[in-house]
């Protein structure tokens, strides 16, 4: 099939997968006051765990054999793209946990890895972030300084990483260092390691009930059976993990577009102005249009 040809997609859910949707639905629809409340007093929504975990979501892609829903991806971004009518800090908190969080570890880890970890993040006891981003190593995350050194059973952490999404509440994250032969290899980190340490990047200007992290790692203790995939290969799991990452920032943006579209429409149905609804002035109707 030709990547190009989006006719031959089937895009239909099951009676099932739309079940699962509307119970997405009834979840968002049941913490939006409260999300609302949160961003205004910009602190982290405690109720995204318990509700949403409630219907599985927090592990919907992921496979039934380690406690998540076993979903296509599909169904997940449309999950994700409801979600995305809640705003843009509801959706990046699945954004770090799924798609950068739990699927790098579906996608990349080997079966005692996954048995270990994934079974606590599905059920919401272990919430995931992922650990790229460097004060100066951003959009290009090759020239990373993190460095890692092997002692004996144990590598040892030195560097600093930022913008971490989950982070300050996160109990596993996968990070990424280079080695002394400067290939980067990628680590899964229990957050109560001994020289783990992360704070709250404060003042944000958006996002606010998603809180981010700037995580220092001082001597940090990772045993060796943590290594994430093969050594030296750590930034291809990167790369694979910010197209994740990618899908999901997009099917989240459609809600968010859908969500402006909705608002607009039934504000311009109640409010008038010279003398009539704004749904009547042909201006704004052209507005309208163009978010269509
Ligand atoms: C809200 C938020 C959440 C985040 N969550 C995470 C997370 O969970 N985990 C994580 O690891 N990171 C996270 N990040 C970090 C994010 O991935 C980086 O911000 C991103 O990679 C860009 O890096 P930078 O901010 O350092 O910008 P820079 O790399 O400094 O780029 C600055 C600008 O220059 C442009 N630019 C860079 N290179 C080129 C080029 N070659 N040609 C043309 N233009 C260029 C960029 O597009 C950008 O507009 C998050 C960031 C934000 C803001």
């Amino acid at each position: 099939m030709s990547y190009s040809n989006l006719s031959k997609m089937n895009f239909e859910v099951s009676e099932e997968q739309k079940n699962f949707l509307e119970q997405v639905d009834s979840a968002c629809t049941s913490i939006r006051d409260h999300e609302s409340k949160c961003y205004l007093e910009e602190r982290a929504n405690d109720r995204i765990v318990p509700e949403f975990g409630k219907i599985g979501m927090l592990g919907c892609p992921i496979s039934k054999k380690y406690g998540g829903l076993g979903y296509d991806v599909l169904t997940y971004m449309l999950a994700l793209e409801r979600i995305g009518k809640e705003g843009n800090s509801l959706r990046t908190f699945f954004s770090a946990h799924i798609s950068i969080g739990q699927m790098v570890l579906q996608n990349w880890a080997d079966e005692d890895q996954k048995r270990k970890y994934l079974p606590n993040t599905t059920s919401g006891k272990s919430i995931m972030a992922f650990a790229l981003t460097e004060p100066t190593a951003g959009s290009d995350p090759a020239s990373m300084t993190t460095k890692f050194e092997e002692n004996g059973d144990n590598f040892i952490l030195n560097g600093k990483k930022h913008w971490v999404g989950n982070g300050t509440i996160a109990k596993v994250i996968t990070t990424y260092a280079r080695g002394p032969d400067r290939r980067i290899s990628a680590f899964i980190i229990d957050t109560d390691s001994k020289g783990f340490h992360a704070e709250e990047m404060k003042d944000k200007v958006g996002l606010l009930t998603v809180k981010n992290a700037e995580i220092n790692f001082e001597n940090c203790v990772v045993p060796k059976k943590n290594l994430l995939g093969t050594k030296g290969k750590g930034l291809s799991i990167a790369y694979s993990a910010l197209i994740d990452g990618r899908l999901s920032v997009a099917a989240g943006a459609v809600g968010v577009m859908n969500d402006c579209l909705e608002e607009s429409i039934k504000h311009s149905q109640k409010r008038e102005q010279h003398g009539a609804l704004l749904a009547k002035k042909q201006l704004i109707q052209e507005h309208l249009t163009s978010i269509i």
